[in-house]
């Protein structure tokens, strides 16, 4: 399984998040390639402001392990973290962090987010607590794109990059 397809698992829980009346963002967290915990975005529901997907992706995760270190993990999100999500994934001891939309790209009109915002770069200043340098990037690109890893390694914004549709 490449980054990209567990983007499209995380798809899949955001479509499961939309089905359920949440908004469309989904994560999944990864160990040995397999999903340990889903997240859906589900704010309204909970009456939550921090319902995201991913943070609920983290609480799912330690609540079913009845753990706080997530460490060896990887969370694929839909929609790049938010600043909160961020921070909850390296208070989890989560090193690595791949999402499939960059924010400015599906909402350019964002209210209550950090202004110029920039998981990639964050993550770059987050050292976890197991000493690792926590890694975010985007992946989700178009099929011309020759690897998914190498727009991360490259540290660069492919212009190709897609929003994500649901059908
Ligand atoms: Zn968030």
């Amino acid at each position: 399984m490449t980054h990209k397809d567990y983007v499209r698992l995380a798809i899949r829980a955001a479509k499961e998040s939309e089905l359920e009346g949440g908004a469309a963002i989904g994560s999944v967290l990864i160990r040995n390639g397999k999903v340990i915990a889903i997240g859906k975005s589900l704010v309204w529901q909970s009456k939550d402001p921090t319902g995201h997907a991913e943070s609920n992706c983290i609480r799912n995760a330690c609540s079913k392990f009845n753990i706080l270190d997530l460490d060896n993990t990887i969370l694929y999100g839909t929609l790049e973290p938010c600043g909160m999500c961020l921070s909850s994934a390296a208070w989890a001891n989560i090193p690595e962090i791949y999402f499939g939309a960059y924010r400015k790209d599906v909402e350019p009109a964002n209210r209550y987010e950090i202004v110029d915002w920039g998981s990639e770069t964050m993550g770059k200043k987050i050292r976890l607590h197991s000493g690792k340098q926590m890694r975010v990037g985007g992946v989700f690109c178009e099929k011309n794109v020759p690897s998914s890893l190498k727009i991360m390694q490259d540290g660069k914004r492919n212009p190709k990059f897609t929003k994500i549709t649901f059908q």
